[in-house]
């Protein structure tokens, strides 16, 4: 309701918050709609823009390593009469540019491709791949809720249609995200997925969430502010982590390059031990996920792992670090001690280890 003073007070302040994000991620203001987060924005996103263009051509292109929420929208569209091609990825995460290049069609409408990993923190390189979509035509739909504040995020250079993003990624309120969608050259449409008010643009009806939207605002302002020395810090950490529980145990492995890496993200696979054992071991001192907090309920690997091509025992012993704005140093190193003595306290008891190191025959 704008018909009074509360209002419009409550109007001002998603107006700045539109401008925090759009600041962020260098789009223009109009061209953001909020939603309640990265879930909500991929499947807007990708459902979408496939029905809204269902005319033109039936084809998506993504990847193997995306987000559930993408995987599991392009699934339904598949059930829907769509074709999605799942590009796979090397043993470091990276893409083959050339396939993308060679799997791109007639019926090609969209490829959706996130900016960087959720579980192994590889970054894709946005433009380049941008610039090949461009040239045939492809709308680009772009997963960037691990990117945004973390690396320079430019949807006009880069040449991103259409983004993802959710708040609490970035230190914001839960429940609270934002779409991008290009609305110059091209001007991309979309179909909306819930019928009601007119609120932004009625492609996202319903009465917003001022509070979360003002957080996410607020979480952008930060990020944009301190994004340059909080990243230097946050790899200096990473760095201290990652030689620290490496130097002290033998056969960690890390998964992803450490190359086109995001600064914050450690991902380790312990050989001979499991990692949720070796997550309750720490968990009293240490927040820590395995793999994929998505699939560390299921007795299912991460799908990001087994796409490297991990090895099922390893893909299993993996831990995901992600470090954030208020990690110290003195975390760090509480955390390199906790890891150390668990994975020789596990492997002190496993037999499998105990032969491999003592070359001990059984039997
Ligand atoms: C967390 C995350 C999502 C989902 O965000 P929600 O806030 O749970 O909707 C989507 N994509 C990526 C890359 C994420 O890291």
């Amino acid at each position: 309701g704008r018909s009074h003073a509360y209002g419009w007070q409550a109007e001002e302040l998603v107006d700045k918050a539109r401008e925090q994000f759009a600041r962020l991620i260098h789009a223009d203001a109009k061209d953001v709609i909020f939603t309640s987060g990265a879930t909500e924005s991929n499947n807007l996103a990708i459902k979408g823009i496939a029905y809204q263009y269902r005319e033109k051509g039936n084809h998506i292109i993504t990847c193997v390593t995306e987000h559930k929420s993408v995987l599991t929208t392009c699934a339904r569209l598949e059930k829907e009469g769509f074709e999605v091609d799942y590009l796979p990825v090397d043993r470091q995460g990276y893409l083959d540019l050339e396939r993308l290049k060679k799997t791109i069609k007639g019926t090609t409408i969209l490829a959706s491709f996130m900016s960087a990993n959720n579980e192994i923190g590889h970054i894709h390189p946005i433009a380049q791949i941008a610039q090949i979509l461009k040239s045939k035509g492809v709308l680009f739909h772009c997963d960037a809720t691990q990117g945004i504040g973390k690396i320079p995020i430019d949807v006009q250079e880069m040449g991103i249609d259409a983004l993802s993003f959710s708040a609490h990624k970035l230190h914001g309120p839960k429940g609270s995200g934002a779409l991008y969608l290009r609305s110059q050259n091209p001007r991309v449409k979309i179909k909306p997925l819930m019928d009601g008010g007119g609120q932004e643009h009625a492609l996202r009806p319903g009465t917003l969430n001022v509070s979360g939207i003002v957080g996410l605002g607020a979480a952008c302002e930060i990020a944009h502010r301190e994004m340059d020395w909080e990243v230097k810090r946050l790899y200096a950490l990473r760095e201290r982590l990652r030689v620290g529980i490496c130097s002290q145990v033998d056969e960690a492995t890390i998964n992803g390059s450490m190359d086109d890496r995001l600064a914050n993200n450690l991902n380790l696979s312990f050989a001979y031990v499991d990692a949720d054992t070796l997550l309750s071991a720490v968990q009293e001192d240490v927040a820590l996920s395995a793999g994929s907090s998505c699939t560390s309920a299921s007795l299912e690997p991460s799908h990001v792992l087994k796409a490297l091509g991990l090895p099922s025992d390893l893909a299993h012993g993996s831990i995901r670090f992600g470090l954030h704005r208020f990690n110290t140093e003195e975390e760090i190193d509480t955390v390199i001690l906790c890891i150390v003595n668990a994975v020789k306290k596990l492997r002190s008891l496993s037999p499998l280890y105990i032969v491999k190191k003592e070359g001990i025959k059984i039997g």
